[in-house]
């Protein structure tokens, strides 16, 4: 295997599947399947997700809400798909812990270092909740952040679209597909890989990211294995 240990990045809005809002059932079972698989294969599994499905702070704003309020509730909304994607590796049989990065005993252990290498080191999936507990934040930047606490090999962002292209693939028809880059070619052409905070954390600590496909059948273990079929950005 390529990757020891690995932080997968979910989005919020990859777990609505066909729906407009919320979580499919479908989905978050997919997706509990291809963790089970990596995990399965020996890798150490943590897993950031975001919650963009239920509510953004940025949205909140954009309607005349405070801008802190909404982030605390953009962060109890990545609580909410912890705990789905933790009852659904449950359910496929994947031992798992949710940590929260703020405060709340009775659903989530909080988030704590050590604790979270030792689960990973047992082999338990390890779920990180509440984003970084900050407003002004994303979950990309939690993810990462994340990713360097528990000195993981790279960040895994699980998207719908296979890599980074040269413009929006969905958009621009003639947009081609990078296999690799440096942090500095990603700057120097202006493409959006995760947020400048995040993004630039990445790189300050030298921390790989591979953009791939999540919705694929099998792909999660492909790229832990090895194989080259996102985009992997690196020093
Ligand atoms: N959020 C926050 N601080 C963090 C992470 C998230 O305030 O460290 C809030 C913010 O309002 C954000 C929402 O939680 O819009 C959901 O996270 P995000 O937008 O990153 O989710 P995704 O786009 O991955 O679904």
């Amino acid at each position: 295997m390529k990757y020891q240990r690995i932080l997968l990045k979910l989005s919020g809005e990859a777990l609505m599947g066909d729906q407009q809002y919320g979580i499919s059932g479908d989905r978050i079972r997919e997706y509990a399947m291809e963790v089970k698989e990596v995990v399965e294969a020996g890798a150490q599994v943590g897993i950031v997700i975001g919650g963009g499905n239920i509510f953004r702070g940025v949205q909140g704003a954009s309607e005349g809400m405070d801008r802190v309020q909404g982030d605390h509730m953009g962060m109890l909304a990545t609580m909410i798909n912890g705990l789905a994607l933790q009852s659904a590796l449950e359910e496929v049989g994947v031992y798992t812990r949710l940590q929260s990065a703020i405060k709340m005993d009775q659903i989530a252990e909080p988030f704590i270092r050590r604790r979270a290498v030792r689960h990973l080191e047992k082999g338990r999936v390890v779920i990180f909740g509440g984003g970084t507990g900050n407003p002004y934040f994303t979950t990309d930047t939690a993810a990462t952040l994340r990713a360097i606490e528990i000195e993981a090999d790279v960040i895994l962002k699980g998207t719908r679209v296979d890599g980074i292209y040269t413009a929006d693939p969905e958009k621009d028809s003639t947009a081609t597909k990078f296999d690799t880059l440096s942090f500095e070619e990603v700057y120097k052409r202006g493409l959006n890989v995760m947020d400048l905070t995040a993004f630039t954390l990445s790189k300050e600590n030298n921390l790989p990211i591979v953009v791939f496909d999540m919705n694929t059948r099998g792909n999660l273990v492909r790229v832990v294995k090895g194989e080259n079929i996102g985009t992997l950005v690196e020093k």
